[in-house]
C-alpha cells in the first residue's frame, strides 16, 4: 500500500533528519501535510549504538514527530557512492510516494556521507522525472515523478542558508525526537566510547544553533536550508 506524500526527508544516517530538519517537520504534520522519512543507511558505523537499537530508536523518533512513514535503504554506511544502483533505488521510493518537496542532506559537510547523500538523492530526484528510466516495485511499471523542490538541510557544518524557517513552537519536539536515539547523543551514564556527536556541547549546539538562526529573523528558534535555485515567492508580504 501506498499513498502520496507532501514531503520526503532524506537523510544518510538515521538521526539526520532530526538534527537537520525536525522542527520544519514537525511543524508542517500540524499543518496537517503529509510527511514521511527515508534513511539511507543503517548508521552501522556509529561509534555507539547498533542497527538494531538505532532502528528502535528511529522508529520512536519517527512517532514524536508524526510522520506517516519512515523507510531504510539498508545502503552502506561510510560507502555511499552516486551510482546508477543507488539513484534507482531512491527513484523507486519518490515514486512510491510522489512529494513535492524533498530534503536531502547538507550540500558539503564533516561526514563524507552527508554530501554523497544529499548529491544522490537530489540526481534522483531529478532522474525519478525521467519516463525513459522504467521502475517497478511489484505493483507495475512506476509513474514517473520529479518533486517541484529540493532543499537541503544544515549539519554539522555552519554553511549560509538560503532561507530559515521560524520553528519556535515545535523546538521541543524536535528535541524530543533526538532524545529517542538514546544511544546517539550526550548521556552521562554510558559507558559506551565518545565521539564529537556524543558531548554535551554537541548537544547544546543544536538548541543554540536554532536559537542563533532564530535570532536572525527576529524569532526563537528557526532552520536553515540551501536551495539549488532560487526560492520563489507569490508575494512581498509572505516574507517576515
Ligand atoms: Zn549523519
Amino acid at each position: 500500500m501506498s499513498f502520496k506524500l507532501d514531503i520526503l526527508a532524506i537523510g544518510a544516517h538515521p538521526d539526520d533528519v532530526e538534527l537537520g530538519c525536525g522542527g520544519t517537520i514537525a511543524k508542517e504534520v500540524a499543518e496537517g501535510k503529509l510527511v514521511g522519512i527515508l534513511d539511507l543507511t543503517k548508521g552501522e558505523l556509529g561509534t555507539r549504538g547498533t542497527p538494531k537499537i538505532r532502528a528502535m530508536e528511529a522508529e520512536a523518533a519517527a512517532g514524536i514527530l508524526g510522520v506517516m512513514v519512515r523507510e531504510n535503504l539498508g545502503l552502506p554506511d561510510g560507502f555511499l557512492e552516486n551510482t546508477k544502483e543507488y539513484q534507482l533505488k531512491i527513484v523507486e521510493i519518490i515514486r512510491k510516494y510522489q512529494p513535492d518537496i524533498v530534503l536531502c542532506n547538507a550540500i558539503e559537510d564533516r561526514h563524507p556521507d552527508h554530501a554523497k547523500g544529499s548529491k544522490l538523492a537530489s540526481d534522483a530526484c531529478f532522474l525519478s522525472g525521467l519516463r525513459a528510466i522504467k521502475t517497478d516495485i511489484g505493483f507495475g511499471e512506476q509513474e514517473a515523478w520529479r518533486p517541484k523542490n529540493v532543499y537541503h538541510y544544515i549539519q554539522w557544518k555552519g554553511i549560509e542558508p538560503d532561507f530559515v524557517v521560524d520553528v519556535s513552537d515545535y523546538m521541543d519536539v524536535k528535541e524530543n525526537a533526538i532524545k529517542a536515539f538514546k544511544s546517539q547523543f550526550y548521556d552521562p551514564n554510558s559507558k559506551e566510547p565518545e565521539s564529537p556527536i556524543t558531548s554535551k556541547n554537541f548537544f547544546e549546539s543544536v538548541d543554540y544553533r536554532a536559537k542563533d538562526l532564530g535570532r536572525i529573523i527576529g524569532v526563537n528558534y528557526a532552520e536553515g536550508f540551501t536551495s539549488e535555485r532560487y526560492v520563489a515567492i507569490e508575494k512581498l508580504s509572505d516574507i517576515f
